[in-house]
């Protein structure tokens, strides 16, 4: 259910935010390291439809 597992990650993110953590998605990803990303968005994404939470 990728639907789910988005609105998780969406949620996560969300809560994020307000309790003051960093408003960009890359700093919680996963894949936020090396070459495993290559998007152009990166460092700096706030939206990304790869994401998941580390
Ligand atoms: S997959 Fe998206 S959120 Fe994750 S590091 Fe890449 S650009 Fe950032």
């Amino acid at each position: 259910m990728s639907w789910w597992r988005a609105l998780q990650d969406r949620l996560a993110w969300l809560w994020g935010r307000l309790s003051g953590g960093s408003r960009f998605l890359c700093d919680t990803c996963k894949y936020n390291y090396g070459n495993a990303c290559w998007r152009p968005e990166r460092p700096n994404a706030t939206r990304c439809p790869d994401y998941r939470r580390r």
